[in-house]
């Protein structure tokens, strides 16, 4: 196919980001079952986020290198001549990224706009409270289903209906809260959103399911954990709760970007185990400004050295391959 300059450097890009994010997403694919088991000998909050890093690194590993190499080389070194030819391979590959991106953005855009209907729903319906031990706000809702979750990306807010409201007692109620606070400190819901815009494998194919299925039941762990810090009593009331409200029959969560307090109802009955029979509570830092130095000189040398003449000038003889 004849292409225009730009054009050629649009199909370029998604090209690239294709094979990239195939090749690096199969290793990650594969590795999954692997990756999740390796995962349980880590405390909680560190598995969460390397298989959140794990899931998202194809793709922004594949978005780093089209920007940091495939842009600068195209446009330094690529005669700006008029209709060039675009190969066939190199057009098939473009489609297939685009159509990646199409599904994952849909699948984001339509959680978000579920997610900010059901917030203004519980809004519109509910009464604001702020129930004692609560640091957020709590919207208690009069409606019949046993309603626990954190609702919002950005504004989290707490949702309770007023069954769930009577059926826990006050030690109970607490920790629940204190559970979903921590699933707000974490921004669990951002997290969601991350994991539905990253593209799956291929169109039609996610291939990214057990990662993710590990990120979920850790990210439950975790908020266990820094919702009872270690201490008993609230260890012994989280769980309570838990089997109190599983027991109502507590409903899955109300929308993509919403966090249940049950959660997935297979892990229910290895969360009360973890909870009866706690381990030693250790914080994990929220940050760390060694690691996090270590990472912006580590991305620094990499653009440095990706915006390197020599670089360019063979990332631009691998791209005209590509490109025909
Ligand atoms: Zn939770």
């Amino acid at each position: 196919m004849m292409a225009p300059y730009l054009l050629r450097l649009l199909c370029l890009c998604l090209a690239v980001f294709f094979v990239l994010h195939c090749a690096v997403g199969l290793i990650v694919a594969l590795s999954g079952p692997a990756a999740v088991r390796a995962a349980r000998r880590m405390r909680p909050r560190l598995a969460g986020r390397f298989l959140l890093a794990l899931r998202l690194l194809p793709a922004v590993l594949a978005l780093f290198v089209v920007a940091g190499l495939c842009v600068p080389s195209y446009l330094w070194l690529e005669p700006e001549t008029n209709a060039e030819e675009v190969g066939p391979g190199c057009l098939a590959a473009a489609i297939l990224a685009a159509a990646l991106w199409t599904i994952s953005g849909a699948r984001g855009v339509r959680a978000a706009a579920r997610s900010a209907r059901h917030a203004r729903g519980c809004e519109r319906l509910g009464r604001l409270s702020h129930l004692p031990g609560s640091r957020l706000p709590v919207w208690i809702l009069d409606a019949p289903a046993p309603l626990l979750s954190l609702v919002g990306v950005f504004r989290s807010r707490v949702v309770i209906s007023s069954p769930v409201l009577s059926a826990l007692s006050a030690g109970q109620l607490a920790a629940a809260l204190r559970h979903e606070e921590a699933h707000e400190v974490s921004r669990d819901n951002l997290k969601r959103l991350l994991l539905l815009l990253a593209p799956g494998l291929l169109p039609g194919f996610h291939g990214f399911a057990a990662i993710e299925r590990g990120w979920a039941r850790f990210t439950e762990w975790a908020a266990d954990d820094d919702a009872v810090a270690g201490d008993t009593r609230l260890s012994l009331s989280l769980a309570a709760a838990l089997v109190r409200l599983a027991r109502m029959g507590g409903t899955a969560s109300p929308s993509p970007l919403s966090t249940s307090f049950l959660g997935d109802s297979r892990e229910i009955s290895a969360r009360v185990d973890r909870l009866l029979s706690p381990a030693p509570f250790a914080p994990v830092q929220s940050r760390n400004p060694g690691l996090m130095a270590a990472g912006l000189a580590l991305a620094a040398g990499c653009a440095a050295s990706m915006l390197h003449p020599a670089t360019l000038e063979s990332a631009h003889r691998i791209i005209e391959q590509l490109i025909h």
